[in-house]
């Protein structure tokens, strides 16, 4: 199935736009810095002493710089929730940012590449430098940044390590506990380079790099004889070369993120610090349980997400849940379903049921998908499509109450096409119906096996020809993958897809 370029650019467009952006700034500071060090006057000494190591060391580093300032800039989700709320941005931006995440995996990717970069040309530095070394110019020795620079290595390669997909998978809180090490890694970096290592030439109009020593006849430097007393005069040095360290920059490229991180956290622990009553927790088939809540002033529309801490399971563990019950005007309490997969949720839901303790303390706030109160008006929702796939038939149970209301509700204000379901059981073996008779309009919307997404789409396509039609996608990657794609192609009935997707790992 071909591309359409018309869903690729609605797609993918942005997203490639700001990697373009991302990757042009960080070739441009390489080549950059890389070409002052290599042709600036005020190095010539230290270039000739090391080489093209030097100018590789200290590209990567502003390539360091760039970066290590990028990185903490999409971990500031409130601010994120708070742009995403105003009306100056987009739809487009808002689903941008949702891709926050992947624009700081790409910066710290980007983070460790340039760091070996950095260690290895300045190992070839240290190489160089036993080599090249001149008693002519004493005060232009290599100080390396020796304990902070293998302080820094040793936190990322942890980090690093502890970030790989089978860390968080198996292991999430090793992975949470060592990317905090970020606090140590940012203030090592800032004193990383107050030693002074790198020193430039301050007197080049007195001293023009390349000049001729007191005891020296340009005669002597070329091996020629008859070379002029003039010229010999001309490019003759006016005094020693006068070298000064650099006055350190990192802190002014990463101080701004860091503060504004800082301020972010702190934010999030004064809100996060209002006590939240636990109303009702039920427990569901296959393991999950509902939890209806109440807290003080707390906001939220569909689609968020709020983080859970839990002082009782543990003070330093923050677990994100999609809020399936909004507050409103009428009803002030909002709703999670947890499903117990791993230590925390099971101390959780051993703490909450079946006797939950009064003094239980549960902190909740709200992140991420906040949209502007009157931004959708040119988008109001024609028709709803719920796909909706299980392993086991009970797991319908967790929702059907729900469905079956807004069903009937759709049924009395003549509206049955507004809310499209379709539900589908992937596991054949064992299987049963929904029997109840209040279930009814379930079961006659229950599919058996896995859904033709490509089939599914194409129907929903020729439904609603030529419009755009918004995906949002929660489920294994499997799933988002096969939509992501089936939603770039281009299809006869001209409708747009527009892939969302929600990632709990
Ligand atoms: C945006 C978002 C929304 C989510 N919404 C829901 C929801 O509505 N209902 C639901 O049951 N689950 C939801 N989850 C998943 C839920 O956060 C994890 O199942 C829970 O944190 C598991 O913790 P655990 O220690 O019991 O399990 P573990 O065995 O430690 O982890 C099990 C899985 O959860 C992931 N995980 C663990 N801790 C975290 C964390 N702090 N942040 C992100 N992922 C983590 C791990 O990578 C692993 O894949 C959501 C996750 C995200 C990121």
């Amino acid at each position: 199935m071909g591309l359409s370029v018309r869903s690729w650019v609605a797609n993918e467009g942005g997203k490639h736009l700001v990697l373009m952006l991302w990757l042009g700034a960080n070739t441009w500071l390489f080549l950059r810095t890389f070409l002052l060090y290599s042709t600036g006057q005020q190095y010539h000494y230290l270039y000739k002493m090391l080489g093209l190591g030097l100018c590789i060391s200290r590209a990567a580093a502003s390539v360091l710089n760039l970066n290590c300032s990028l990185v903490l800039l999409p971990m500031c989700r409130s601010l994120l929730t708070f742009v995403r709320g105003t009306h100056v941005s987009s739809r487009k931006t808002r689903r941008l940012l949702d891709k926050s995440k992947t624009f700081h995996v790409a910066c710290g990717v980007a983070i460790c590449i340039f760091s070996v970069v950095h260690v290895s040309a300045h190992l070839v530095n240290v190489v160089n430098f036993s080599a090249g070394y001149s008693d002519d110019f004493p005060s232009l020795n290599l100080a390396l940044p020796g304990i902070t620079g293998v302080v820094l290595v040793l936190i990322l390669f942890l980090m690093f390590m502890s970030s790989s997909y089978c860390v968080r998978m198996s292991n999430y809180e090793i992975f949470w506990y060592t990317h905090n090490l970020f606090i140590i890694f940012y203030i090592v970096l800032m004193v990383h380079m107050v030693g002074g290592a790198l020193k430039y030439q301050t007197n080049i109009e007195a001293h023009p790099p390349g000049c001729l020593g007191a005891n020296q006849s340009s005669a002597q430097r070329q091996g020629l004889e008859d070379l002029d007393q003039a010229e010999d005069e001309e490019s003759r040095c006016r005094e020693e070369a006068h070298f000064q360290p650099h006055y350190p920059q990192t802190w002014l490229w990463v101080s701004g993120p860091l503060c504004l991180y800082c301020v972010e956290r702190f934010y999030r622990y004064i809100r996060s610090s209002d006590p939240v009553t636990i109303v009702t927790a039920v427990r569901h088939p296959c393991n999950v349980i509902e939890l209806r809540m109440l807290k003080k002033n707390f906001k939220a529309r569909p689609g968020q997400y709020i983080v859970l801490n839990c002082p009782g399971v543990s003070s330093f563990e923050n677990h994100p849940f999609t809020l399936t019950t909004c507050p409103t005007e009428n009803k002030k309490t909002f709703g999670i379903h947890l499903r117990v997969v791993g230590d925390w949720t099971e101390r959780f839901t051993q703490l909450l049921l079946p006797q939950p303790t009064l003094n239980l303390e549960i902190l909740p706030m709200v992140h991420q998908r906040r949209y502007p109160n009157d931004g959708w008006t040119g988008f109001r929702l024609q028709r709803l499509y719920f796909v909706w796939v299980c392993r086991e038939l009970q797991s319908f149970y967790w929702f059907s109450e729900l469905l079956i209301a807004l069903h009937h509700k759709l049924w009395r204000e003549n509206r049955p096409d507004y809310f499209n379901v379709k539900l589908y059981v992937s596991q054949t073996d064992s299987l049963q119906s929904i029997s109840e008779e209040k279930y009814r309009p379930l079961t006659s919307r229950l599919l058996v096996g896995r859904p033709r997404w490509k089939l599914l789409l194409d129907e929903i396509g020729k439904a609603n020809k030529h419009k755009r039609v918004g995906v949002f996608c929660c489920g294994p990657k499997g799933i988002s993958r096969t939509l992501h794609r089936l939603c770039n192609s281009a299809r006869p009935s001209g409708a747009t897809f527009e892939f969302n997707k929600e990632s709990f790992s």
